[in-house]
């Protein structure tokens, strides 16, 4: 291979002769027909034609050693060799691990390719920092980080990046990096599926309470609550509750214990009565000559029984008890359970002694006095003749 400077004949694309300039001497006259070429010493430096006043160079990536000379005009003298070293840098720096405008959760760290970055001129903030292996890292800082990096021959990248340094999770899941919650506690479903509480002092009938206080108990696998907001239900099972005096209507939701259903609103009706039935016009333990008409007053009255035999009363309220051989109770409960009693005896007409019931101290009105007065014997004659005043005692009793 030629290398150097060289003087050519050529015609079309065949080179006729050749002569290696080595002096000023050899260079061509005016007039001839060489041309002055220079061969590089290899490839890359090429063939180049002589006798511009300037050089297009073609430079690839990286160093180049551009080799020329300089001749003058008239071709009276060439200099030495000179060389200059350029660098062609047409790639911008390459990061890789960033995403423009991306929210980040956490520190994030990133590389950079490029040979030549130059960090003087890159405008890097405070929050980002070069690792021992190259790689830079972001730490969390307020607000958007630009991260501009220059290299050397002045090609840049930039990028933009929120570092935050914690999730902002919505619903569980973190709307920048889609990570869970570890927190998170899903909705409960409702459903109407779920068993009623059970209230478990039912000192009643139905929902009748005669009690002002009653205990409702969740269902197995359920907590109790007088809310639905689950963040305040708590994990009572039971529920202690205060009546007020007719009826109640008590809301109430059953939340599974995983946490995973929600009852909706339930309700529970609870009518406290806590007055008992009055029974008026007998006196208990007296007995009565005649049936006698008593009154049994209360507004949930449900039954009335004599010996515990279940009676009506009439429309007034009034029941009137027939006479009987033994004591008789009359008994009346309401819907509550509260209950009155009272016990009498009911004769079957008076017991008349001597004209005198002897239970009650009425007169006999059929009474016929059989018995007679007496005249005392003193000054007794005979034939109804006396001889001194009479005396007329009545007869024992009378
Ligand atoms: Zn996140
Ligand atoms: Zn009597």
């Amino acid at each position: 291979m030629l290398e150097g400077l060289y003087k050519l004949e050529v015609s079309d694309k065949d080179i006729l002769s050749y002569t290696e300039i080595e002096s000023e001497n050899d260079l061509p006259e005016d007039g001839d027909i060489e041309e002055v070429y220079y061969f590089g010493g290899n490839s890359k430096a090429g063939a180049m034609k002589t006798g511009m006043p300037t050089l297009d160079i073609e430079l690839e990536e990286g160093e180049n050693h551009i080799v020329y000379y300089l001749i003058k005009e008239d071709n009276t003298t060439v200099s030495e060799q000179r060389t200059k070293i350029l660098y062609l840098d047409t790639k911008a720096p390459q990061i890789n691990g960033l995403e423009e405008g991306k929210v980040y959760c956490e520190a994030v760290t990133f590389s950079v390719v490029e040979e030549n970055l130059d960090l003087a001129s890159s405008s890097i903030p405070e929050s980002v920092s070069q690792n021992s292996d190259g790689s830079f890292t972001a730490s969390p800082a307020a607000g958007v980080q630009e991260i501009v990096l220059r290299d050397k021959a002045g090609n840049e990248t930039s990028v933009h990046i929120t570092v935050n340094g914690t999730h902002t999770f919505e619903d569980g899941v973190c709307v920048h990096c889609g990570a869970s919650d570890p927190n998170y506690k899903a909705p409960a479903v409702q459903s109407n599926d779920v068993p009623d509480a059970v209230p478990t002092t039912p000192d009643a009938a139905g929902n009748w309470y005669r009690k002002n206080t009653i205990k409702l108990t969740a269902p197995t696998g359920y907590y109790i609550s007088q809310t639905s907001d689950e963040s305040s239900f708590g994990t009572a099972t039971s529920l202690d509750l205060t009546l007020n005096e007719g009826e109640n209507k008590i809301t109430y939701y059953l939340l599974s214990t995983d946490g995973k259903v929600i009852s909706t609103e339930k309700t529970l009706t609870a009518n406290f009565d806590q007055t008992a039935p009055v029974i008026s016009g007998v006196e208990g333990k007296k007995t009565y000559c005649e049936a006698p008409t008593l009154t049994i007053s209360d507004a949930n009255l449900v039954q009335v029984t004599v010996n515990g035999t279940s009676v009506s009363l009439t429309a007034e309220e009034t029941l009137t008890v027939a006479p009987a051989e033994t004591e008789q109770t009359i008994k009346a409960v309401d819907a509550a359970g509260n209950e009155a009693s009272i016990t009498i005896t009911v004769h079957n007409g008076h017991s008349y002694a001597n004209g005198i019931c002897t239970v009650c101290g009425q007169y006999d009105p059929q009474y016929t006095v059989n018995v007679d007065a007496q005249f005392l014997t003193q000054g007794l004659g005979s034939n109804g003749w006396y001889r001194a005043n009479a005396t007329l005692k009545a007869p024992d009793g009378f």
